[in-house]
C-alpha cells in the first residue's frame, strides 16, 4: 500500500478534481493532519457538487433532488454539529406511494391493504409465494440480477405493481441489466406475517414516528452544510476565493498526463501532483481526461494498458436526471404547505416523475414565507432506454411541463391550481445514479487498482461508482479515509463495504473490511488497528490554521476505534430509491 506520511518541508502535492462531499472530506481532513500542501479544484463557482442547493430569483431554495441525511458515522455527525451547530430542523420521514388514484403508506410491502381487493390479493400471494421458495425464482440466492431478486423476495404482485415499474423509472435500465449485491442493506425486512396481519386485521404500519427522523440544515438547502465547508478551506463566507485558499473554482480538468503527473485545465494552466484523488465519473476520467505516451502495460500490471482501462470504464452505465422545482402560492392565505408528507413514491406511468418532495415541510426557509407558499421538487430520470422529451438536457422546458402534467394527475395540484405557480426550475444532472449494473464489480475491480498504482484514487459517488455508498456521508467519509489511509494507514472501510444477498433478504448488509482500494480486494480477518497519530480525538496532532486564519481543531470527542473506522450499522440509509426500506 502506497504510505506518504507528511514530512515537514516536503509534503506530497495532493491534489484534488471536485469540491463535492468527497473533496470537501478530505479537504477537511488533510487540514485536520496539517497537510497543507493540497488544492481542491471545482469546474463551477460553487462547492457542494451534487449536493449543493440554489435559490431561484423568487426565493425558492431548490436541491439537486431530495437529500435526506440519514448518517452512518460519529465523523460526520460531529462535522454536522461543528459546522451546523443548532441550526438544523428535524423533521419526520413520511413517505407515500401513490398508485391506483391512492395512497399508500410506505413501506409498501406492509401496507398493502390500502390497495384495490384484487391487487391486494396479488401482492399477498405472491409474497407468501416467494418467501416460501415456491415462487418463479425459488431464492435470492438463486437470483443472477435485480429483476430476479424482485420476483424471488417479492413475489410476482409486488413486483408487478410497486418493485418493477418504480425502479425502472428510478434507474432508468431495467433491473435484468442490474446486479442484486448493491441493495444488501436497502432490502426490507420481508415479514410475512405482518404483511398478512395488517391486511386480515386491518391495522396500519407507518414507516415513520420520533424515531424515524431526520436532520435539515436550517437555511439554505442541504448545500448549507457543505457551503460551510468552503470558509475552513480558505474561501470567503460568500464563497468567493482569497489568494491562499485551498479551493479554485471555475478550473473545469481537460486533461491529465499520467507519466508526468500533469493536469491541464481548459483555461490552458496547469499543476502537478504526487497524489490525485478524483470524484469526477470514473468514466469521463478513463475515457477522455487521462493521456498517456506509454500505451504498454506497466507498472506491474501484465495484462492492461491505458486503452484496456478506458474500454472497460466505458462500459459503466449512469443515468440522468431532471429536478424539476414547482414553487407556489398556498391555496389559501396562511395555509403553507397543503399537505404533511415529506416525500412520495410513483411507480405508474400518469406522471414523469418517480419522486416528488415537499422540500417547504423541510424547513421554513426553502420559499419566500412559509405561510404564503409551498414547494414541490420532483425527480425524472433518462437514459438511452429510457428517453425523455427534456432530450439530454437539451430541452428542460419539456420536462418542466410534463410534470406539472403529472402533479396534475397524481393529485398533487388540484385543478386550477397551475394558476398559483410562482416558480418552475430545472436543474439537469448528465450523471444522476450510478447503475450498479451486472459488469460492475468486475469493471471497478480493474480501473480502480489500475489507477491506483499510478497515484490516482479515483472515489466518490461517480469516482467510486458504488451506489450502495454514494450518499453525502458515505461520499464525505470517503474523501475521509482515503487521507487516513494514505497518511495514518488505516483501512478504508466504506468503499470495502460488500452486501450480501441472504436467503430471505434479511441481515443482508454485510460489510467486509478489506486492506484498502475496495473493489477486488481480498477480505481481511481485521481491521487494522488505528493508528495512535490518527488526529482524532484531540490528542497527537495540534490544531491547525486554514489559509484564512479559521482554526479546524481535531474534531473534539470522535476517536476513532477500529469498531468506529467508517462505516457502522447505525443509521438509516438516507436515499430509498428502491422503494424498500426497513420494515
Ligand atoms: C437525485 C439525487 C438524490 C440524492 N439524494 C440523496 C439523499 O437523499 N441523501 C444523501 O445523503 N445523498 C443523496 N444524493 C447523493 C449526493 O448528492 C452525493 O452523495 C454527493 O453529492 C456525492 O459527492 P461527490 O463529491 O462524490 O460527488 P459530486 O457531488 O458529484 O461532486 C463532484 C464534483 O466534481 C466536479 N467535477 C466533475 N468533473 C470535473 C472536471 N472535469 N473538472 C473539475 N471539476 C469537476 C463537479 O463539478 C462536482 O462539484 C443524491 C444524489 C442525487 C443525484
Amino acid at each position: 500500500m502506497p504510505h506518504h506520511p507528511p514530512t515537514p518541508g516536503a509534503q506530497p502535492r495532493i491534489v484534488i478534481i471536485g469540491a463535492g462531499p468527497t473533496g470537501l472530506g478530505a479537504g477537511y481532513r488533510l487540514l485536520e493532519l496539517g497537510h497543507t500542501n493540497f488544492t481542491l479544484y471545482d469546474r463551477h463557482n460553487y462547492v457542494g457538487g451534487l449536493a449543493h442547493s440554489f435559490t431561484d430569483p423568487a426565493g425558492f431554495t431548490w436541491d439537486i433532488g431530495g437529500h435526506v441525511m440519514f448518517s452512518h458515522y460519529t465523523y460526520y455527525d460531529h462535522c454536522f454539529e461543528r459546522l451546523m451547530g443548532s441550526e438544523f430542523t428535524l423533521n419526520n420521514r413520511e413517505s407515500w406511494v401513490r398508485m391506483f388514484d391512492r395512497w399508500v403508506p410506505y413501506p409498501f410491502q406492509n401496507n398493502v391493504r390500502y390497495l384495490p381487493p384484487d391487487a391486494c390479493f396479488e401482492c399477498l400471494s405472491g409474497l407468501i409465494k416467494a418467501q416460501s421458495g415456491k415462487g418463479k425464482i425459488p431464492s435470492a440466492a438463486a437470483a443472477t440480477n435485480f429483476g430476479e431478486f424482485i420476483d424471488a423476495v417479492f413475489g410476482e404482485g409486488i413486483a408487478k405493481h410497486f418493485m418493477r415499474p418504480y425502479n425502472f423509472k428510478v434507474w432508468a435500465f431495467p433491473p435484468e441489466r442490474m446486479n442484486k449485491e448493491w441493495i444488501g442493506e436497502r432490502v426490507a425486512v420481508i415479514d410475512t406475517d405482518r404483511a398478512l396481519r395488517n391486511v386480515i386485521l386491518g391495522t396500519d404500519d407507518f414507516g415513520w414516528g420520533p424515531n424515524n427522523q431526520f436532520k435539515f440544515p436550517l437555511k439554505g438547502g442541504t448545500g448549507e452544510f457543505y457551503r460551510r465547508f468552503g470558509p475552513i478551506l480558505g474561501l470567503t463566507p460568500d464563497g468567493r476565493e482569497t489568494p491562499n485558499s485551498h479551493i479554485r473554482l471555475n478550473k473545469h480538468v481537460a486533461s491529465i498526463d499520467i507519466d508526468a503527473k500533469v493536469i491541464t485545465f481548459t483555461d490552458g494552466s496547469t499543476d502537478r501532483y504526487d497524489i490525485l484523488l478524483s470524484t469526477m465519473p470514473l468514466d469521463v476520467l478513463c475515457t477522455s481526461v487521462l493521456r498517456s505516451t506509454d500505451t504498454a502495460p506497466r507498472n506491474g500490471d501484465t495484462t492492461k494498458s491505458l486503452r484496456d482501462i478506458t474500454a472497460l470504464s466505458s462500459q459503466l452505465l449512469h443515468s440522468s436526471g431532471y429536478m424539476v422545482g414547482i414553487g407556489l402560492k398556498s391555496r389559501a392565505p396562511g395555509q403553507g404547505t397543503p399537505d404533511t408528507k415529506s416525500w412520495m413514491y410513483f411507480p405508474e406511468d400518469n406522471c414523469p416523475f418517480y419522486r416528488a418532495t415537499y422540500l417547504s415541510n423541510y424547513s421554513p426557509n426553502m420559499t419566500p414565507d412559509k405561510d404564503n407558499y409551498y414547494s414541490l421538487l420532483c425527480e425524472v430520470s433518462e437514459s438511452t432506454t429510457k428517453p425523455t422529451p427534456g432530450n439530454f438536457g437539451k430541452n428542460n422546458d419539456a420536462v418542466i411541463d410534463s410534470v406539472i402534467r403529472g402533479l396534475e394527475a397524481a393529485g398533487l395540484l388540484l385543478p386550477g391550481e397551475r394558476d398559483n405557480i410562482v416558480s418552475r426550475w430545472c436543474y439537469y444532472a448528465d450523471y444522476s445514479y450510478p447503475t450498479p449494473s451486472v459488469e460492475r464489480d468486475e469493471i471497478l475491480s480493474e480501473v480502480v487498482p489500475w489507477l491506483e498504482k499510478r497515484g490516482i484514487y479515483s472515489r466518490g459517488r461517480f469516482g467510486m461508482w458504488k451506489y450502495e455508498v454514494a450518499n453525502t456521508d458515505h461520499s464525505l467519509m470517503q474523501g475521509v479515509e482515503l487521507i487516513n489511509r494514505l497518511f495514518n494507514n488505516e483501512p478504508e472501510s466504506t468503499i470495502g463495504m460488500v452486501y450480501k444477498v441472504t436467503e430471505d433478504g434479511r441481515n443482508a448488509a454485510q460489510h467486509e473490511r478489506p486492506a484498502h482500494a475496495g473493489s477486488g480486494e481480498k477480505r481481511i480477518k481485521h481491521a487494522a488497528p488505528a493508528s495512535s497519530s490518527s488526529g482524532m480525538g484531540g490528542t497527537g496532532v495540534p490544531p491547525v490554521h486554514a489559509t484564512n486564519g479559521v482554526e479546524v481543531k481535531p474534531v473534539e470527542a470522535v476517536s476513532i476505534h477500529p469498531q468506529h473506522v467508517g462505516d457502522i450499522d447505525a443509521g438509516e440509509v438516507g436515499e430509498d430509491e428502491v422503494g424498500i426500506s426497513h420494515g
